[in-house]
């Protein structure tokens, strides 16, 4: 018998689903909710570059910002094929109700050019990326809105960004989290959303008094967050078996050597090839037996279509969006708890947090004070998140969504947005 599935919705209208059922839960006013709908500004800007060919291309670029009723907006930014309004916007709401969650100080925002990274020099990046910075510029600022990294961008992105807003509204290590340490950045923030996701992980397999030895864990993608998760899942003891990047992935049900891995991938640019492991397709990747499965790179990996074939005991959501309004209905019928995106990867926004805080107070914190006040807030929040989804008998997505929207609500109240 198949599973029906239903029609696909967009990402904005996946993460809107999930606020009007919490706004339902929570009895919250239907004019917070009006305001909640949409973003308090969406940019659409032409990026012209002068490619290495000489020719102008136009990328189509954007900056939204959703609702910054509890502090600045804050979001990273995105390069890629799909980086499409529809996909920025949701990525936005998404942000709001993880800074909420994690207590920050901060609304949510993001950002995204459509081009494809993987086939630009780094000359062509560069001015892709002084371009973009000059034509949002007038709605960032450090107490208005802070960029940081995401898909398809990394702290040199980030470097770039400064120097671009510094050229015009002077030195502003602020303006942006994720820059490299040389100019500002934080230690720690480059493994932050591994280390929260590695942290989820640990402290489910607690819950479930499980040893994480006797855990088999697949990650999907090997970027930023992948490969940190990867590698300190690896090192708090869990049994990595499989991972995967653009290329393809590679399976090894006995546990793969992440520090080797990690050594070939240096070499290689890819995970592909790398022995002893089998080869497997991203597609079988997501469908192999294990104990937690972390999609870590592509959005809607998890649908109506797929979710049937899971065989993981619990999907832990790394990457931003990957199980579809579909996939999630699939998945709470065959009793497949997901751990959520808005929690799960909060460890980054959590260090750009600090990062900000550091900059502000021009201070910097050891290595150690990061991974320990991170520590403290991933484990406080996910058993708050926890606790409220025993208590009320929701799936933790719905704590997720009730906590975060709450408090999103009580700051538009409090106000006087409504
Ligand atoms: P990244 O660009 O560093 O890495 C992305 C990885 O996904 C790469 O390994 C790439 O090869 C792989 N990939 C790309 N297309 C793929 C495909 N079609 N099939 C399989 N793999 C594919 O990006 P990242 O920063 O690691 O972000 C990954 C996800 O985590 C995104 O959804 C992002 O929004 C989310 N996220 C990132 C951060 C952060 O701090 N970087 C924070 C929160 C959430």
């Amino acid at each position: 018998m198949t599973t029906p599935v239903a029609p696909h919705v967009s990402p904005s209208e996946s993460v809107l689903q999930s606020v009007y059922e919490a706004a339902g839960r929570l009895r919250t006013s239907p004019e917070v909710v009006d305001l909640l709908r949409t973003s308090w500004r969406e940019v659409r800007a032409q990026i012209p570059v002068r490619m290495e060919s000489k020719r102008l291309q136009i990328f189509e670029g954007y900056r939204v910002q959703h609702n910054g009723a509890r502090g600045p907006y804050k979001g990273g930014v995105r390069f890629h094929p799909k980086a499409d309004l529809d996909e920025v916007r949701a990525l936005a709401m998404l942000m709001t109700y993880k800074c909420a969650l994690m207590d920050l100080p901060f609304g949510g925002a993001k950002g995204g050019v459509m081009c494809d990274p993987l086939h630009m020099s780094e000359t062509e990046l560069n001015r892709l990326t002084r371009s973009y910075t000059q034509h949002i510029g007038m709605i960032l600022g450090i107490s208005r809105d802070i960029p940081a990294p995401d898909m398809g961008t990394n702290a040199q992105t980030m470097a770039w960004m400064m120097d671009a807003y510094g050229q015009k509204y002077g030195y502003t290590p602020g303006i942006v989290t994720g820059k490299p340490v040389e100019l500002g950045g934080s230690h720690g923030r480059d493994q932050a959303t591994g280390r929260g996701v590695a942290v989820c992980m640990r402290e489910y397999a607690a819950i479930e008094k499980a040893n994480p030895r006797d855990l088999k864990v697949v990650v999907q993608g090997y970027g930023n967050v992948g490969s940190w998760t990867a590698r300190l899942a690896s090192e708090m003891g869990f049994t990595v078996v499989a991972v995967s990047d653009i290329k393809g992935g590679i399976c090894n049900m006995e546990g793969l050597d992440i520090a080797a891995l990690d050594r070939w991938f240096s070499v290689a640019g890819s995970v592909t090839g790398f022995e002893p492991a089998e080869p497997v397709t991203n597609e079988h990747l997501l469908e192999i037996p294990c104990d937690y499965l972390v999609p870590a790179a592509l959005g809607e990996v998890i649908t109506g279509e797929n979710a049937a074939n899971i065989r993981a005991r619990v999907v832990v959501e790394a990457a931003n969006h990957p199980v579809t309004p579909s996939g999630d209905e699939v998945l709470a019928k065959r009793k497949i708890p997901v751990l959520p995106d808005v929690l799960v990867n909060a460890g980054g926004v959590t260090v750009s947090y600090f990062e900000w805080t550091q900059n502000i107070q021009q201070f910097r914190w050891p290595l150690e004070t990061v991974i320990t006040e991170l520590e403290k807030r991933m484990v406080a929040t996910f058993h708050e998140l926890m606790g409220r989804s025993a208590r009320d008998g929701t799936s933790p997505r719905q704590a997720a969504f009730d906590i975060s929207v709450e408090r999103v609500a009580k700051a538009i109240l409090l106000r006087g947005f409504v």
